[in-house]
């Protein structure tokens, strides 16, 4: 078990300042196993990939995938899955949030015989309130919807097992939310803690409300109890209109004196309802949508260039 090629995988987009200060810290780590290191350029318009390249010519254990453009953290790192080689592989991103020197004992932990070892926030350094406390919700709903229990205070910074790789790049759908898919496929798994720092340098990428779309991928993608939700709300409504119904008529046959006035009763039970159906038609849309997104087809990314690959 010691004869094994450990791969690095680094999403990096506009992290020019941040690669270097990165690979100070990162090759003194794993330069006692075989390494590769696949930076993955997701579109940078800076000078992170140049910086990349030059590093490569000396390191030739140092690699690099473009994309063309954007194409998102999550694509970065299935681009990364796909194109590892190694025995472990470890994905961690580039702002250095993530203290390289923890692999070590991932690759422990994978030494024991864990095929997913997370790596567990215990405290976070630099982050707001609202960060902290959207992060909280957010674990604590999809958890609630889904069936497969995602773990709290994990993000993509994570050692996986060959067999893992190869079962996230046989997968057919389309990967938006990996960690939960690492969830779902049930691997012995362990874990290490480490304190999240702060980010060295630049601004997160992830602003209100791309997390916001990411909670939501989320959720879509593991769970389908909102549309479960759609039809309570519908159930509860008719049952409320079934009661008036009964109520009504009894008033006639026993009171038919009393008239109904009471128009701001109609306008609140419109507003509602049309609210309540609007809630539900945005549901299924949202699942429409992933099915149509699924049904186009379409490269999860493009790449412009490979470098020591
Ligand atoms: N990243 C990426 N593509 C994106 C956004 C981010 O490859 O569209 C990379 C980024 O360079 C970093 C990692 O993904 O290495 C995590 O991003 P960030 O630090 O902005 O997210 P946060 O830590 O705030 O959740
Ligand atoms: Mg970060």
């Amino acid at each position: 078990m010691d004869n094994f090629l450990l791969s690095v995988i680094i999403p990096v987009y506009n992290e020019q300042d941040n690669v270097k200060p990165l690979l100070d810290r990162l090759l003194p780590v794993i330069k006692k196993y075989q390494y590769e290191i696949i930076f993955v350029d997701d579109g940078s318009t800076d000078k992170t990939a140049a910086f990349i390249k030059k590093t490569g010519q000396k390191n030739l254990q140092i690699k690099l995938l473009s994309f063309y453009r954007n194409f998102g953290h999550q694509m970065a790192l299935s681009a990364g899955y796909e194109t590892a080689r190694g025995d472990a592989v470890v994905t961690i991103d580039a702002d250095l949030q993530d203290p390289p020197e923890i692999i070590v004992k991932m690759v422990e932990k994978w030494q024991m015989g864990a095929k997913i070892v997370y790596a567990k926030r215990n405290e976070r350094q630099g982050e707001d309130f609202f960060k902290i406390g959207t992060a909280t919700l957010f674990y604590k709903l999809i958890n609630f919807l889904s069936d497969t229990p995602i773990p709290n205070e994990v993000g993509d910074f994570r050692l996986v097992d060959k067999k893992v790789v190869e079962y996230l790049n046989n997968l057919k759908e389309k990967p938006s939310f990996l960690r939960g898919l690492v969830a779902w496929s049930g691997f012995p798994t362990d874990y290490v803690y480490f304190r999240r720092d702060r980010r060295l340098t630049g601004k997160t990428h992830y602003g209100f409300f791309k997390m916001l779309n990411f909670a939501l991928d989320g959720i879509m993608s593991f769970s389908t109890k909102p549309l479960r939700l759609a039809s309570y709300f519908g159930f509860i409504c008719a049952s409320l209109g079934f009661l008036g119904i009964i109520y009504e008529v009894l008033k006639k046959i026993f009171y038919p004196e009393s008239f109904v006035t009471g128009w701001i009763g109609i306008f609140v039970a419109v507003m509602f309802l049309g609210g309540i159906q609007l809630i539900t038609i945005g549901i299924i849309g949202e699942y429409i949508g992933k099915i149509y997104k699924e049904v186009q087809n379409r490269p999860r990314y493009l790449i412009r260039e490979k470098i020591n690959l």
